[in-house]
Formats: C-alpha cells, sequence, structure tokens
C-alpha cells in the first residue's frame, strides 16, 4: 500500500512518514527542492533499512496541476495524506497571495489530480488546524469551548487583515474547499481532517533539534531565556492548546487504516501557558537549574483561567487514542535537545 504525504520535509509531515513506514507502508513524499529530498530519503534509509521511500519533487503545490504527474505515473498510490500549506509567519507582504490562495489551491490541486488521475485513491486525509475551528479573536475567552463541530467565523476579506488571521483563514477556506469538493464531485475516495491546535514534541531526527519549526520552536526558546522575570504576565504566552506530534501523525495514519469517513478529528493535550512549560523543565530537568528562568511557578492556574476551552471527546471516542500528557511531551523535547548538545 502506498501513501503519498505532502510537504514531506515537514516537522509534521516527518512524523507522518516514520510511523508509515515503521508500518511497512511505501511512501511517496514530496518536497520544494532537491537537496531536501535526497536528505529526507537518505535519513530514513538510515533509521529504516529496508524503507520503501521516495521523495519527489513539487515545488509548490499551489501551481496549476500541481500533483498530475505524480498520479499520472505512480499507480500504486492508494491513500494521500496532504499536510504541506504555507505556515511561514516572516513572510512579508500580501497576505491574500503568500497564505490565503495557495493553500485553498493546494488543496484543490490535490483534489483534482485525485479524481482525474487516480481513482483507485481511496482515503484522502488533510491536516487542517485549530486555526480552522475557533474564533481567535475568543482564545481570552473562558465561556468559549470548542470542538470539531465549530468553524471560525473569518470572511475571506477578514482573513486578508493580518498575517495571523490569513493563516487561519488559509486553513478554513482549504478544508472549506474540500468538503465542498465531496459534495459537489462525489468522488472514489473519503476525506478525513486532522485539525490540531499547536503542535509540540521531539523531532524526528535528532540534528534538527538545531533548527526547530514554528510550533516546535515554542518550547526550544522559552528555556534558551537567561532572563529571570518576577512579572507573573512575563511567560504568560502563548497561552493555548497543545497536543503531540506524536498523536498526531498517528491520527493521520489511524484516518488511512479505519473508516473515518467525513470526519474532523480534533485532538488536545490540555491548555498550556509558557510558564507551565518552564515549571516542567524545571521540575524535570535540576541539571538546568541556574541556566533557565523560573518566572512564577504559580502563576499557571490563573493563565488557565484566561483561555478559552475545547472538547475533543468525539474523537477520543471514534479512535480510541490516549493522548499523551504535557509533560511528557516538553521532558522529551529537552532530553533530545540535551541528548544532541552531548553528541556534539
Ligand atoms: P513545517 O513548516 O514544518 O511544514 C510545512 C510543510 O509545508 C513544509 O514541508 C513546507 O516545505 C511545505 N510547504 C509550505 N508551503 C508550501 C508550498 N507553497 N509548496 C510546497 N510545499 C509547501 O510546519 P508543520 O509541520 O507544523 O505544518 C504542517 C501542517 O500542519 C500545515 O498544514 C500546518 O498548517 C498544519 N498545522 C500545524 C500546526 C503546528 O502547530 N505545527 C498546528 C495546526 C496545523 P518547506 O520545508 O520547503 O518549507
Amino acid at each position: 500500500n502506498t501513501v503519498l504525504v505532502t510537504g514531506a520535509s515537514g516537522f509534521i509531515a516527518l512524523h507522518v512518514i516514520d510511523l508509515l513506514l515503521s508500518k511497512n507502508y511505501a511512501v511517496i513524499g514530496t518536497a520544494r527542492t532537491q537537496e531536501k529530498a535526497d536528505s529526507i530519503v537518505s535519513r530514513f534509509k538510515i533509521k529504516y533499512p529496508n524503507a520503501n521511500i521516495k521523495v519527489v519533487i513539487v515545488k509548490d503545490i499551489s501551481i496549476p496541476n500541481a500533483f498530475d504527474d505524480i498520479f499520472k505515473s505512480d499507480k500504486d498510490i492508494k491513500f494521500v495524506i496532504h499536510v504541506a500549506s504555507p505556515v511561514d509567519f516572516t513572510v512579508k507582504g500580501d497576505f491574500e497571495e503568500n497564505f490565503l490562495k495557495p493553500a485553498v489551491n493546494g488543496t484543490l490541486n490535490i483534489l483534482n489530480g485525485i479524481k482525474n488521475f487516480a481513482p483507485q485513491v481511496t482515503k484522502l486525509v488533510i491536516t487542517s488546524s485549530l486555526a480552522a475551528i475557533a474564533d481567535l479573536t475568543r482564545t481570552n475567552d473562558k465561556s468559549f469551548i470548542c470542538s470539531e463541530k465549530d468553524w471560525n467565523p473569518f470572511t475571506w476579506e477578514q482573513s486578508k487583515g493580518n498575517i495571523l488571521s490569513a493563516y487561519a483563514g488559509s486553513k478554513k477556506f482549504a478544508e472549506k474547499a474540500a468538503w465542498d469538493f465531496l459534495k459537489n464531485e462525489n468522488p472514489n475516495f473519503t476525506l478525513t481532517t486532522v485539525t490540531p491546535p499547536y503542535v509540540f514534541g521531539p523531532q524526528v531526527f535528532q540534528e534538527a533539534t538545531e533548527k526547530p519549526n514554528g510550533s516546535s520552536k515554542v518550547i526550544f526558546e522559552l528555556f534558551k531565556k537567561k532572563d529571570n522575570q518576577t512579572d507573573p504576565d512575563a511567560f504568560k504566552d502563548p497561552n493555548a492548546l497543545s497536543v503531540d506530534v506524536r498523536d498526531i501523525a498517528l491520527l493521520h495514519v489511524l484516518a488511512i487504516e479505519n473508516d473515518y469517513a467525513n470526519k474532523r478529528l480534533f485532538a488536545v493535550q490540555g491548555k498550556f501557558s509558557g510558564q507551565e512549560i518552564l515549571n516542567l523543565i524545571n521540575e524535570h530537568f535540576p541539571e538546568l537549574k541556574g541556566k533557565i528562568p523560573k518566572g512564577v511557578p504559580n502563576a499557571v492556574e490563573d493563565h488557565h483561567d484566561h483561555t478559552f476551552g475545547y472538547n475533543c471527546d468525539a474523537t477520543l471516542k471514534l479512535t480510541g487514542i490516549k493522548l499523551i500528557s504535557l509533560e511528557k511531551t516538553v521532558t522529551d523535547v529537552v532530553q533530545q535537545v540535551l541528548d544532541y548538545q552531548k553528541k556534539t
């Protein structure tokens, strides 16, 4: 069984591929450059010497017919996991061109590619986001409990306003485009989406700790800070919801192995704040004492009281998944960094 995974160079996609290879799936990844493609294949071949993996170049998911050649030439692809989407929060300029259009067009390209050239594909899984679900103007509203039933209320116009709303809009409109496509085109394949909050966790390959990506950077940055603020709000942000990357990878794979047609999978390990992460690091790594900030350890409850809530019971019941705790996530991340530092 061959699985196509888009955006193979990314934090989450590498975990999805790792899990697929560990279960003996054949994997075709897509990456933007030959250099990235070669590095992904060679690192996985070291980890799994018999891995059936290749990575092909898709320079930009949003270029018309971006995936058609892959579907024309690889008739073994049975499942598609579409992870790639614009996530670069450092880009400047036109948010519609940089986020909204590429995300939606990338998703439409996958959908049309499968429909036109890969009738053998039975399941499509798309990585959406909590940003497609939650009303980002209400993240400080304790009475707001979000679940897989919700959609962020931004219009396309409102989404163009700033980089955060553009990202949220890009995830919402890309996911909506997929559900609309299913309704209107009635294709051969089913759709499941995964809608993660902040994704944390160790990297598949230790050396990636040198240059962690957006969400996984949060933990690194906290324990790289040297200052010791006593202002209770100093480490409040980000104050949000999180999940472990290994659980998110598992949900993607469960979605190709089970009948989760028409479901949005929503999984949250809990609320977190920067202070809470610091507390966990300080508690579990006494050797870092004095090297990392303490903040105000008992400010955690207070911060939780100011954050929106969540209900992911439907996904937990459907999948039977037991979510990794923030404590394990944080300790695994820090341990990986310390192990890597010892080696280098
Ligand atoms: P990464 O930055 O690690 O991965 C993003 C991937 O998408 C990379 O492989 C990147 O390629 C690729 N990509 C981005 N834009 C394009 C494009 N125009 N054409 C081709 N490839 C592109 O981030 P994550 O692993 O965190 O994100 C993966 C997915 O998960 C995204 O869909 C994101 O929205 C979603 N998500 C992430 C969350 C998080 O907290 N991390 C939370 C919720 C959802 P390259 O490496 O070349 O840049």
